[in-house]
């Protein structure tokens, strides 16, 4: 992607935990998640997590202001804190990566 960084959210971790199923050790969900490290790093990718619930599309990446509402279909958002208008999709790439 843009920024050449893998990033996964936690909680599909998880979900991909589950699936695995529960012979699944801890262990090998964390050999797994070497290869995975291993092969980003072999792509020149950094891979980060973060948590789901970060509230990245309605966080202005200029102030850290966190809207209480942001509807699905606004692509565009002014801040009211700072003034700066933000990109749906740019603003949460931007929020993920400073937060990985
Ligand atoms: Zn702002």
């Amino acid at each position: 992607d843009r920024f050449d960084v893998l990033y996964f959210e936690t909680l599909n971790l998880k979900a991909m935990q589950r699936l695995w199923g529960r012979k699944v050790s801890d262990l090998g969900f964390r050999s797994f998640l070497q290869i995975l490290e291993w092969v980003a790093q072999k792509k020149g990718k950094v891979v980060a997590y973060i948590d789901r619930w970060f509230p990245s599309s309605k966080t202005c990446s200029g102030c850290g202001y966190v809207l209480d509402e942001l509807d699905l279909s606004v692509r565009r958002w002014r801040c009211p804190s700072c003034g700066s208008e933000n990109d749906r999709d740019e603003n949460a790439a931007i929020n993920i990566k400073q937060v990985g």
